[in-house]
């Protein structure tokens, strides 16, 4: 008999002494078994979009699972139908085909098999590469893992991982490029050209991004002229562009998907946590009409999926999720919250240690730097990105560590904000104040 207090049964990520149980969720709080209150200034791992405990959710759920939670992908449901029908409508013109799985990783590693299947269908048999960024994440099947620039991450499983090229990120503050021009020349975009030639773009089968970077350095996004750039490449090459809107799809960073905000259409989206806001796993990969289309000229098959995708629960609850959204306006809601956090986070700058705030609707970041002038980094072993989570935390605010080796694989500490769409200006104040008295303080102690 285990009692149940003991952990010793789970395989866990992190070994602690003590772990908090949460007893639920209400609005932007979490709640513990000790009757602690968190405000969940990072939605979970930038999830929760629409905040805890919201009854339509629960009340769709109910109805769904009074009628069937799973079906054989032989057959679909309604739900299925219908969550399709709306994030088609929602996606950028053309990207209505939805391949539902269960979580990011699924989603841009069926992006990679999707491009892959399209070459087959149109005749290059031989493209099958991507290529992608440095200082990204699209997940932790080795695929995905094989796609995402986080050295980190990658170092244990490296003998697994796929001979794919990664070129550097628009990430001005650390551009190697802008380091020694006043202004961005776009030298990254013509690294995509480069690393073409160098591979043979007979090898390449599709590039991806995000449009606004996640939890690998939260909140840096590039300018305007970058992604119409790249989709030219693409174009030119005969590449497919997928982007990877795990983390910004569905409203996060004030538009529907990210890319809008560079009015530039990929062939492939992949989507995930903001579809049914953490209340059941699911995740969609949006393919274009025009990619599918070709798949099916000869096919009558695609031979790739799994157990869980099109789950007819997980539909029914993205679907209530979604209509939640776009009844509350919290798209809107989540460009104008950000707007006011950016705003005050900004202010931060001023403080000895911050080198750069940056953010897009409510994906937002802070890097601290032990020179502001040189921009250099603090020695790793300070732990400076704990110190300062770890001290919200004790102040019963919740944000995420930005991802180890921010600058080179190795070094950068960083953090990531994104509250729920729902938060209200008083809890974006409270939640700024907090993160201005914390950094104060991990600043004195290290001596600033
Ligand atoms: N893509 C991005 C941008 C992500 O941030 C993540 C996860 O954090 C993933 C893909 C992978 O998603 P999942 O953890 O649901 O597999």
């Amino acid at each position: 008999m285990v009692d149940s207090q003991s952990t010793e049964r789970i395989f866990h990520r992190v070994l602690k002494d003590k772990w908090q149980q949460i007893s639920h969720g209400e609005g932007i709080y979490l709640y513990d078994t000790e009757g602690r209150r968190y405000l969940d200034a990072c939605a979970g791992v930038h999830v929760v979009s629409i905040g805890h405990g919201v009854k339509e959710v629960v009340e769709a759920m109910t109805e769904q699972a009074s009628k069937v939670c799973f079906t054989y992908s032989r057959f679909l449901t309604q739900s299925q139908i219908d969550l399709a029908d709306k994030i088609g409508a929602m996606a950028p013109e053309g990207l209505n085909k939805a391949f539902f799985i269960s979580g990011g990783s699924e989603a841009t590693e069926s992006a990679m098999k999707i491009a892959r299947k399209y070459h087959l269908s149109t005749g290059n048999p031989q493209k099958h590469k991507v290529v992608s960024r440095w200082q990204s994440w699209h997940g932790n099947t080795v695929g995905a893992l094989s796609m995402s620039g986080r050295s980190s991450w990658r170092q244990d499983y490296d003998p697994y991982l796929l001979d794919f090229p990664h070129i550097t990120p628009p990430y001005a503050y650390r551009c190697p490029y802008c380091k020694t021009q006043n202004a961005c020349q776009l030298n990254c975009v013509e690294e995509l050209e480069r690393v073409i030639h160098q591979e043979g773009s007979e090898n390449i089968s599709a590039f991806i991004a995000e449009p606004v970077l996640g939890t690998s350095a939260c909140g840096v996004a590039p300018p305007p002229e970058y992604f119409p750039a790249i989709r030219e490449i693409c174009d030119r090459h005969n590449i497919l562009m997928i982007v990877d809107e795990v983390v910004t799809g569905f409203g996060r960073t004030g538009l529907n998907f990210a890319i809008e905000h560079w009015d530039v259409v990929p062939d492939i989206m992949a989507t995930g946590k903001g579809l049914s806001s953490g209340y059941s796993p699911i995740a969609a990969t949006l393919v274009h009409e025009r990619i599918y289309d070709a798949i099916y000229q000869k096919e009558t098959h695609y031979v790739h999926g799994h157990t869980y995708g099109g789950n007819p629960l997980s539909c029914a609850v993205a679907l209530a999720v979604q209509n939640y959204i776009e009844d509350h306006n919290l798209v809107e809601r989540c460009a104008r919250m950000g707007d006011l956090m950016l705003e005050q986070m900004k202010a931060l700058e001023a403080l000895p240690i911050v080198g750069e705030v940056r953010g897009k609707g409510l994906l937002l970041g802070a890097e601290f730097v032990a020179d502001k002038e040189t921009r250099a980094p603090f020695a790793v072993e300070r732990g400076v990105t704990a110190m300062v989570v770890n001290k919200m935390f004790d102040r019963g605010v919740l944000i995420m560590p930005g991802a180890p080796g921010l600058i080179d694989g190795v070094a950068g500490d960083h953090i990531a904000v994104s509250p729920p769409f729902t938060i209200d200006e008083a809890e974006v104040k409270e939640t700024v104040d907090v993160m201005r008295e914390v950094i104060l303080e991990v600043g004195e102690e290290l001596g600033y």
